[in-house]
């Protein structure tokens, strides 16, 4: 899902010019961008000269402790490979 940082966005209506879909409006000056039209193209966030445009990732945190603990499985791996390759060193 793309977001604008209305903190940076200065209202230059690229993003909308670049639109396929006509999913980006300007409100009060921003940019706003219509989730339900957009195709997630990803052409707003390119030409964006701020760089105000930026994907928005929601993580769960059932998600979040799973992918941790692949990520620390997989860590304490290869520490053990790296130890063993040490060790015949
Ligand atoms: S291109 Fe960026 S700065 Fe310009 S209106 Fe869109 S979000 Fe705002
Ligand atoms: S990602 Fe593509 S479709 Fe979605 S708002 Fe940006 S330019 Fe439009």
């Amino acid at each position: 899902m793309l977001k604008v940082n209305n903190n940076l966005c200065f209202g230059c209506g690229l993003c909308i010019q670049v639109c396929p879909q006509g999913a980006v409006s300007l409100v009060r000056g921003k940019a706003k961008i219509d989730t339900k039209g957009c195709n997630s193209c990803h052409r707003c966030l390119e030409i964006c000269p701020p760089g105000a445009i930026f994907e928005m990732i929601i993580v769960y945190p059932k998600e979040l402790r799973v992918t941790v603990s692949s990520l620390r499985q997989r860590a304490d791996d290869i520490i053990g490979r790296i130890d063993r390759l040490v060790t015949k060193a």
